[in-house]
């Protein structure tokens, strides 16, 4: 019976490996959508039926297993639609599989009663410890009565309920402290990540990941002969915004600037902070005329739009956009940031508040 405890510890902190690796890239936080906690549900289902299938029974009909941290598992982490899922899994799954006796009936409402118990004292507003120790309680209580009514051997019940609810208790508490770990170190990596690849000002991409992103891009895009466009951005005369409202005040502008550029662009265009007051947009799959079109319109939310400063005041800033465009009018793909920055210059020169589009006969004429 150790070894079959042992054996379900193996598997129970197996599994939860496997899900540090599926969540890594995925959005933690308390309010999980219905998508997810029915997933968690059936993981956790599916989890507890592996964990019963490989226990040793010790009576002909009775398991001593860990499914039920399985289900602790889905409550914690999915609430009560998680756990009610992951318990009526587990308790339909050993109605059926030993063929149906009153020992499955027993287990299959034990099973359900636990799931519903667990995913209500989730639902209360109190620490993980106390959940905890309610949920252990609880457990401990409908397994009892259900030995009880189920007792043949009382002898070898009572051994196996005391080595059980220690092993459980043990096990139980270090699955919980374990999965703690585990949010915890994917929560670090989430952060690590994002300051690596985000600008911390404006929350858009940062050179490295530009560079990234454009070495990647620039790849597919001569593989699959589509076109590509650049738009290099310069915020007007920003040191006098500076100079005049302060530094704060400017970085309240950089900040007001990124939802603009995502809301006027495409989802899957590439928008990046490139230092200072400058920003870059790869559109993907983008000619030049549709570059200048959405340039333009860009230029002008930028144009129309109050920033706000401080909480009551709100000023006007504009831009000017350089935009290069392959393979028409840039015929390396690796000069494209360059000959946006070349036509930048020009949008600059002649007047400001103004997007320039990079035509590679007049620069070389
Ligand atoms: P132009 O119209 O020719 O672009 O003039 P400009 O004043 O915008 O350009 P310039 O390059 O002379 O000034 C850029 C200023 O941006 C200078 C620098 O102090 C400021 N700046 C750079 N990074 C930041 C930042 O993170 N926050 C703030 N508030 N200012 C910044
Ligand atoms: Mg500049
Ligand atoms: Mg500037």
């Amino acid at each position: 019976m150790i070894l079959s405890f042992f054996q379900n510890a193996c598997i129970l902190i197996a599994s939860m490996s496997a899900v540090q690796h599926f969540i890594r890239n995925k959005k933690i936080s308390r309010d999980i959508s219905s998508k997810r906690k029915i997933s968690w549900g059936i993981y956790n289902g599916i989890l507890g039926i592996i964990l019963m299938i490989s226990s040793v029974p010790i009576t002909a009909d009775t398991f001593i297993d860990f499914r039920y941290i399985a289900i602790l598992l889905s409550s914690f982490y999915g609430g009560i639609l998680s756990s009610i899922i992951s318990s009526i899994l587990i308790g339909v799954f050993r109605f059926f599989y030993l063929g149906i006796s009153n020992v499955s009936l027993i287990a299959l409402i034990g099973s359900l009663l636990i799931g519903v118990g667990f995913g209500i004292i989730a639902l209360l507003k109190l620490s993980k410890k106390s959940k905890y120790i309610y949920s252990m309680l609880f457990f401990i209580i409908i397994s009892v009565i259900s030995s009880f009514i189920l007792a043949k051997n009382s002898v070898v019940v009572v051994k196996a309920v005391i080595l059980y609810y220690s092993g459980y208790l043990i096990v139980s508490y270090l699955s919980i402290k374990y999965a703690e770990y585990i949010v915890e170190t994917v929560k670090i990596y989430q952060r690590l990540k994002n300051e690596a690849t985000k600008d911390y000002l404006t929350g858009l991409n940062n050179v490295r990941q530009f560079d990234n992103s454009f070495n990647n891009i620039s790849q597919m895009i001569i593989r699959k002969e589509e076109e590509l466009s650049m738009l290099f951005i310069d915020v007007d005369f920003f040191k006098k915004i500076n100079d005049t409202y302060g530094h704060d005040a400017g970085d309240a502008i950089l900040k007001g600037l990124a939802p603009i550029f995502l809301n006027t662009c495409r989802s899957y265009d590439v928008v990046s902070r490139m230092g200072g007051e400058e920003f870059s947009i790869i559109l993907l799959d983008c000619s030049e005329s549709k570059a200048v079109k959405i340039a333009e319109r860009l230029r002008k939310n930028v144009e129309n739009n109050d920033f706000y400063i401080s909480d009551d005041k709100t000023i006007k800033i504009t831009i000017s956009i350089g935009i290069s465009s392959y393979p028409r009018l840039t015929s390396q793909i690796d000069n494209l940031l360059e000959n946006a920055d070349i036509a930048l210059y020009e949008a600059k020169n002649t007047g400001r508040n103004k997007v320039v589009l990079f035509n590679n006969e007049k620069y070389n004429a």
